[in-house]
């Protein structure tokens, strides 16, 4: 039997196993190697009030197939729900405000569809127009995001717009960010015509129009799906196993993991490796030393949510919409919060009675809120609701989930750095690479890169057959 290693238990690297034992190979056994206690990686789902609550992600992108189909193929069909509301809102100028509409990732289209928000003052919502004629050529290379828009549309739009919408994704920074990685739709506009209103209208009108709901996500949590994903291919899953070291070896591959005092030689033919782009990095430091270089200069950002269950009359109304998002520039703790119970049905519907709202702390290099201790950041979100929406008294349960290294950075030339990741990994056949770090951070584009990679070790594993002397 060819032995396929699978270093990484997250939705990456369960999906890699599921995209290798769907084959249809019997020659072929998998095995996925997971440091930490249990499968899941950044998709995780704890009790809280007795409520399964999300702490990771909580929702998959449902106008891209793969998380949705992946869900129901390995049987969650019947838990897949869609949200209860999609009207989101930003916290800005001292008042919960719709989220503006006619925006790609907060780069305005039309000033009429922004302005009833109230997110932008007059003298920004002017900047919209006069946008197309700021002098400029087409762009032919990558650029930071919140440069551009900067220089283009103003600072207003990129700290009010842009950062709270791309902040929500990436919990990063518009100027740091790449044009290219971050809104790849705008691209090929953006080549012909500097423009970035003119760009924006061109991908709205260009976007297939589509009853189908945006996002989907499991009654009883999107961490049930890596577990499901896992059972479901019939790998092999060893747990509390963090894989040390990769070398090649004359027939193929051999891993160490255990304690460095009795390491346990683990041996392959083919590897995925579906882990965050710096153990990666470490593990291909002698096998590929400048795609181990190129994988270290991906940065991320750390961060945690802070799950709240209050008794639904601490909130002096109905919530309403899904929840909000907070420009860095008013200078609160929290950066956005979901209304859990308003957005999930399934999640409304089990604490009848409980109000759950979730909220996100931490950008990339902006640390110094990660360092308060769970209560404190428990306080902390407690006060920012207290202002934003007038929750009162202390909630009856909390749970604070701390992600260390949460969210790649897809910074300037991150498109161009992937390319040259892969150019490097495709001289070792029988080695591949999967997850959040490459062309995608969300699930859909996880699972995507993770059947890619499934695919190229296979080809890399010739059938019985095929095999020559
Ligand atoms: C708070 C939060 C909210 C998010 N919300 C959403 C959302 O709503 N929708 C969405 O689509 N995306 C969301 N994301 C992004 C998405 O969840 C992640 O990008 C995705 O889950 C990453 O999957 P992965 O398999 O690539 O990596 P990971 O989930 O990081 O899994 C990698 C695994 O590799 C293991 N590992 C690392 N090193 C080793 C080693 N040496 N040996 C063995 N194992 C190792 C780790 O323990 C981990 O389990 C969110 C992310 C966070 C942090």
């Amino acid at each position: 039997m060819r032995q396929v290693v699978v270093v990484g238990g997250g939705i990456a690297g369960a999906s890699a196993a599921w995209f290798l034992t769907r084959a249809g190979r019997t020659d072929i056994e998998v095995t996925v190697l997971e440091g930490a206690p249990s499968l899941g990686g950044k998709l995780r789902t704890v009790e809280l009030a007795g409520i399964p609550v999300d702490t990771g992600a909580e929702a998959m992108l449902n106008r891209r197939p793969e998380a949705v189909e992946l869900a129901r193929e390995v049987g969650l069909a019947e838990a897949v729900r869609y949200p209860a509301t999609t009207s989101a809102a930003v916290w800005s100028r001292a008042a919960i405000r719709p989220l503006p509409g006619g925006t790609v990732m907060g780069i305005p289209a039309e000033r009429a569809l922004v302005e009833p928000s109230g997110v932008l003052s007059d003298e920004a919502l002017a900047r919209i127009a006069t946008e197309p004629e700021v002098p400029g050529s087409g762009l032919d290379d990558d650029v930071s995001i919140g440069r551009y828009a900067t220089q283009r549309l103003g600072r207003e739009i990129v700290d009010r717009l842009i950062e709270p919408l791309l902040g929500g994704v990436y919990a990063g920074h518009a100027d740091d960010l790449s044009l290219q990685a971050t809104v790849p739709q705008l691209m090929p506009y953006l080549r012909e015509d500097p423009s970035l209103v003119h760009a924006a209208v061109r991908a709205r009108a260009a976007a297939p129009s589509s009853d189908v709901p945006v996002f989907a996500g499991l009654d009883g949590g999107v961490g049930q799906l890596v577990p499901a994903v896992a059972r479901a291919s019939g790998a092999r899953i060893r747990t509390d196993t963090t894989v040390r070291e990769l070398r090649r070896t004359t027939t193929g591959w051999e891993l160490v993991t255990g304690p460095t005092r009795a390491p346990e030689l683990v041996r392959a033919d083919a590897v995925v490796l579906a882990c965050p782009a710096r153990p990666t990095g470490r593990l291909l430091g002698s096998i590929a030393p400048s795609v181990a270089a190129d994988l270290a200069g991906i940065e991320y950002a750390s961060m945690a949510t802070i799950a709240l269950a209050f008794p639904a009359d601490a909130f002096p109304g109905r919530l309403a919409g899904s929840g909000f998002l907070v420009p860095p520039v008013e200078g609160r703790v929290i950066k956005a919060a979901t209304y859990s119970s308003q957005k999930w049905g399934w999640l409304g519907e089990r604490g009848a009675g409980t109000v759950i709202v979730r909220c996100s702390v931490g950008r990339h290099r902006e640390e110094a809120d990660l360092q308060r201790d769970d209560d404190e950041l428990v306080q902390a979100a407690r006060a920012d609701l207290a202002a934003a929406v007038g929750v009162s008294g202390p909630p009856i349960a909390a749970h604070v989930q701390r992600w260390g290294g949460a969210l790649p950075q897809y910074a300037v030339g991150h498109r161009e750095r992937v390319a040259r990741i892969r150019a490097g990994v495709a001289a070792h056949p029988g080695l591949a690479l999967a997850g959040a770090a490459y062309d995608g951070l969300g699930i859909p584009a996880c699972v995507a890169s993770a059947r890619q990679a499934a695919t190229q070790v296979l080809a890399a594993l010739p059938t019985p057959g095929t095999m020559t002397a």
